[in-house]
């Protein structure tokens, strides 16, 4: 059994043929999928597929950073009032993003912190996304540690030193198709890093692992992210499955 512990199966990507795209994936044991929000434009979509797949597809909310703008707070004032009314697995996904705009840099950084707040009133884990920023978020999570918080630093790319860092804070470290790709250096990193700190994902439809790189993601690849890692790790997928989905299950609690 996998876990794809952050997949976008809601998007128009997937829109006719979302239901061939989930048998494919538990033909490959993957049979879990835990949704990152985006912004309010989303939340429809993401408790329809929820709906339609139940126990199997599974919604986080939250704001991603890249959706921080001029309205953020209004963007806020929903994700509050939906963590009120339902359960979700994770605030997420949330962070800081400093690739394409630094125009809200600022409404970032207090988005990322109210959000963390809310995640420790509801007693849930964090699904954290971060862009040439990865010091500047480790920083906030840190100062949220003493606080009890806990999750996932979702497609992790960093240094040895940035992965040292997160699973001192207790965090874990989503890895994706991006271990698949030559010159990543990502590989070299997971050597040094115990399974028990990682979890498996696709970010789907984006970041597709090798051999089908360029093409739209799917959840079923997450095969191609085990034997990865399977081999860096020098151990069996067997090994890998179950360490993901065990260290998957503790963070969303299920
Ligand atoms: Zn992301
Ligand atoms: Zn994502």
């Amino acid at each position: 059994m996998l876990i794809d512990s952050h997949c976008h199966l809601y998007l128009d990507d997937f829109k006719t043929d979302i239901k061939e795209v989930v048998i494919r994936a538990e033909a490959e044991g993957v049979n879990k999928f835990y949704l990152p929000g985006i912004d309010s434009s989303e939340i429809e979509n993401i408790l329809l597929l929820e709906e339609k797949f139940p126990g199997k597809c599974i919604a986080m909310m939250g704001l991603h950073p890249c959706s921080v703008m001029e309205n953020y707070q209004d963007e806020l004032a929903i994700v509050a009032d939906w963590l009120s009314k339902r359960k979700f697995a994770a605030v997420g996904e949330i962070g800081l993003d400093f690739y394409w705009d630094k125009t809200f840099t600022d409404q970032q950084y207090i988005a990322f912190k109210i959000q963390i707040e809310l995640s420790l009133q509801y007693n849930l884990p964090i699904v954290i996304h971060t862009r040439n920023a990865m010091q500047e978020t480790i920083d906030v999570v840190k100062e949220f540690v003493p606080k009890g918080v806990r999750g996932i630093f979702h497609c992790f790319g960093g240094c040895y030193e940035n992965a040292r860092e997160i699973i001192d804070a207790g965090f874990y470290l989503g890895i994706g198709g991006v271990v698949t790709y030559k010159n990543a250096g990502l590989a070299e990193v997971l050597k040094k890093i115990e399974l028990i700190h990682l979890v498996l994902e696709t970010d789907s439809p984006y970041l597709t692992p090798v051999p089908f790189r360029g093409k739209r993601n799917e959840s079923s690849y997450l095969k191609y992210i085990v034997e990865k890692i399977a081999q860096i790790k020098n151990v069996s997928v067997e090994e890998v499955a179950a360490v993901t989905t065990s260290n998957a299950e503790k963070i969303f609690g299920l």
